[in-house]
C-alpha cells in the first residue's frame, strides 16, 4: 500500500468518526439548549418570588398603617362627643378630616400593592408553568442524547481501534503533516484529483479547486511519495477509475 493510500484509509476512518460524534454533538447542543433555558426559568422565578414576598411585606405595612389611622379616627370621633366647647369640637374636627384623608390615601396605596402582590403571584404562576414544560422537552432530549451515546458506543470503540492501526500503518513525518494539515483544515487534510479535461490533461484540487499540474497528478502515479495541492496544500488522492484510465494509457504507449 502507497504512503497515499495509507493515508486515506485513515482519513477515511476519522470522517466516520466525524460523522457519528457529529450526530451526537448536536443531540448534545440541544439537551444543553434546554438545560441552560431551565436555569434561566429557576433563576427568574427565584427573582420572582423574592419580588413577591417584599411586595407582600410593603402591602401589610400600609394595612397596619390603615388600622392605626382607623383606631386614631375612632378616638376623635369620642372626644369630638365629649367635647366641652365649640372650639375643641371644631379643632376636633378639623384633625378628624385630615387623618380621615390620610386614611383614605394610605388605603388606595394597599390596594394598588395588593394588586401588584397578585399580578406577581400570576407571573410565578405562569413561569411555574413554563418550568414544567421546559423540563418535559429537556428530560426528551437528554433521553434521546444518552439513546444515541450508546448506540454509537461500540461503533465508536470499534473505529478507533482501526484508528490506532492505521496510525501504525503509516510513516512518522507524513503522519505529522496529515495530523497538522486536519487542525488547520477543520479535519479535511486530504483532497481527491479532479480530471476536468482529459484530452487537454486539466486537473484540480476537489477541495480548493485550484488547478493542479500534471506534475504533481505524476508524483501520485508514481506512488513514490505525498502529492499536495500547491494551493490549499492538502494531501491529494486519485480515484481508482482515474489510476485505471492513466495505466491503461501508460500500457498503450508501450
Ligand atoms: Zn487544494
Amino acid at each position: 500500500m502507497s504512503i497515499t493510500d495509507r493515508l486515506l484509509n485513515l482519513y477515511r476512518i476519522d470522517q466516520q468518526i466525524q460523522g457519528l460524534t457529529g450526530r451526537v454533538q448536536s443531540a448534545r447542543r440541544y439537551a444543553q439548549t434546554q438545560a441552560q433555558q431551565l436555569t434561566d426559568l429557576e433563576a427568574r422565578l427565584t427573582a420572582a418570588r423574592t419580588q413577591s414576598r417584599q411586595l407582600a411585606a410593603s402591602a401589610a405595612n400600609l394595612e397596619n398603617d390603615v388600622r392605626i389611622l382607623e383606631e386614631r379616627v375612632e378616638s376623635l370621633r369620642k372626644r369630638m362627643n365629649e367635647a366641652s366647647s365649640a372650639k375643641e369640637y371644631k379643632a376636633t374636627l378639623t384633625e378628624l378630616n385630615t387623618v380621615k384623608a390620610d386614611r383614605e390615601r394610605i388605603e388606595t396605596e394597599a390596594i394598588e400593592a395588593l394588586g401588584k402582590v397578585d399580578a406577581m403571584n400570576a407571573q410565578i404562576a405562569e413561569i411555574e408553568s413554563q418550568i414544567e414544560q421546559r423540563r418535559k422537552v429537556y428530560d426528551v432530549a437528554a433521553a434521546q442524547l444518552q439513546r444515541e451515546e450508546d448506540e454509537i458506543a461500540s461503533r465508536l470503540t470499534e473505529l478507533k481501534e482501526r484508528r490506532a492501526e492505521a496510525v501504525r500503518a503509516a510513516p512518522a513525518d507524513a503522519l505529522r503533516d496529515f495530523e497538522q494539515l486536519s487542525r488547520r483544515t477543520d479535519g479535511e487534510p486530504m483532497a481527491e484529483i479532479i480530471e476536468e479535461d482529459r484530452r487537454r490533461q486539466e486537473y484540480c484540487c476537489g477541495a480548493c479547486n485550484m488547478t493542479v499540474p500534471v506534475e504533481v497528478v505524476s508524483v501520485l502515479l508514481g506512488r513514490s511519495g505525498l502529492a499536495n495541492c500547491p494551493s490549499c496544500r492538502r494531501i491529494l488522492f486519485m480515484s481508482d477509475e482515474l489510476r485505471q484510465h492513466f495505466e491503461k494509457r501508460l500500457a498503450g504507449r508501450s
